[in-house]
């Protein structure tokens, strides 16, 4: 049976790891909600105990997101080919911290999601022990001076959220196991999606997705996902999915596939728009700087060239930008857009709009926002599939707005 995965990435997210159902034929697998399955003899079964442990709808799932981060674990060594699913982005994040003994040194980028920086601050710092650097990636000597013989853990997150800066993988990676061979490397693919970046391919250990973005794409399901190329991994995050147990259900799991098999058509939507906007931006004088990887002017512009692919736009549908004016001009592009929807999240077909300032990173304090550049000014942006033309308008409209706040102040 071919697997599929000598294809290019359009055809594998169809087809990666999914064969029809064996009884009926049926193309999409079937949303087994069993909890637990028949045996013929004690202990003699058809490879399906009970479904924390076992589910063919979350498998199907788990093999695919695997195949596209580019595992090679067949499915005869491992039943989902290294790919692992969860309730939550979050709940793959604290299963992965599940790999470090308590009291493990870990280093984390500094500038991570605020749900990652709460779990390993407010919850693994008190319950393991651990001892957390949060160290700027973009910057190798930072890494090198913080690398220990004994660090358990690398934890990237590449572009980051919201300054999207680009931290390289490869080398952070050849970096922290040339100091430790055992240092597990682990990056957060978020605002990538496999499409624009596979990090296995460049010297990570394991990828995490809160597949609650791009991945399922269509914010109706909130899910997590690990993926590992190394089956020793594998055997020991299979344990821990299991022993653990906070994986996706069955809907989720199918609902999440669904969304998948459009991942390709939807990104190269998302990027090229968000290439579009960011360039109309960057040539407004209503706005100071633009953020976005595949604009010359991204700081880490050839660290991107080389570890992200374009697929027709700039390496995501995700964009930063500060206005000029601060605060008040802010409010008023953010009260003014009609399609983009004001609220927190990222990465479905719709476009969303947020001021990380006051919504998704409030909880940081001011003086950490202020070292990682979360200003009043910065707006973000995810670009859905919406036409682009309407887009740019509601984003005309919008800086209009801005700019009358602007006047209304000089005056
Ligand atoms: C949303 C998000 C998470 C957390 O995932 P949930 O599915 O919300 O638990 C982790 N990392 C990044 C980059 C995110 O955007």
């Amino acid at each position: 049976m071919s697997d599929h995965s000598n294809l290019r990435i359009a055809s594998q997210v169809i087809h990666a790891g999914q064969h029809a159902e064996p009884v009926t034929g049926a193309v999409m697998p079937p949303i087994f909600t069993s909890t637990t399955y028949a045996q013929e003899s004690p202990g003699v079964h058809k490879g399906f105990e009970y479904s924390r442990s076992h589910n063919p709808t979350r498998y199907a799932l788990e093999r695919m997101i695997a195949k596209l981060e580019g595992s090679t674990i067949a499915e005869d060594t491992d039943p989902s080919c290294g790919g692992f699913a969860f309730a939550s982005g979050l709940a793959a994040m604290a299963t992965a911290l599940e790999l470090i003994d308590a009291g493990s040194h870990i280093i984390s980028m500094d500038d991570i999601y605020g749900g990652s920086n709460r779990l390993l601050q407010k919850v693994r710092q008190r319950t393991q022990n651990l001892d957390i650097d949060f160290v700027d990636l973009t910057d190798e000597s930072k890494l090198r001076a913080a690398m220990r013989p004994d660090t358990a853990m690398l934890w990237v997150e590449t572009p980051t959220n919201p300054t999207l800066k680009i931290v390289d993988i490869a080398r952070v990676a050849q970096i922290a196991h040339e100091v430790n061979p055992k240092c597990l490397v682990v990056v957060d693919n978020t605002f990538c999606s496999p499409v624009n970046q596979r990090p296995l391919q460049h010297g990570a250990d394991i990828v995490m997705h809160s597949s609650t973005k791009y991945v399922n794409g269509h914010s109706d399901v909130v899910g997590g996902i690990l993926i590992t190329g190394k089956p020793e991994i594998a055997e020991r995050l299979r344990f821990l999915q299991n022993a653990i147990g906070s994986v996706m259900g069955p809907f989720d799991s199918y609902l999440t596939l669904r969304g998948l098999k459009t991942l390709d058509v939807r990104i190269r939507r998302h990027n090229a728009s968000a290439l579009r906007i960011a360039k109309h931006l960057e040539a407004s004088e209503l706005v100071d700087r633009v953020v976005y990887p595949g604009l010359e002017s991204h700081p880490q512009h050839s660290v991107y060239k080389k570890q992200m692919e374009a697929t027709g736009g700039g390496g995501t549908g995700m964009i930063t930008f500060f206005i000029k004016g601060g605060l008040e001009p802010a409010k008023a592009f953010l009260e003014t857009v009609s399609i983009f929807t004001l609220a927190e999240s990222l990465g479905g077909i719709e476009s969303l709009i947020e001021h990380p300032a006051i919504m998704t990173h409030a909880s940081v304090p001011p003086e950490q926002r202020a070292v990682l550049g979360i200003d009043d000014a910065l707006i973000r942006l995810s670009v859905g599939i919406e036409d682009c033309d309407d887009l740019i308008a509601d984003v005309d409209r919008a800086l209009e707005a801005a700019s009358a706040k602007m006047g209304a102040m000089a005056g």
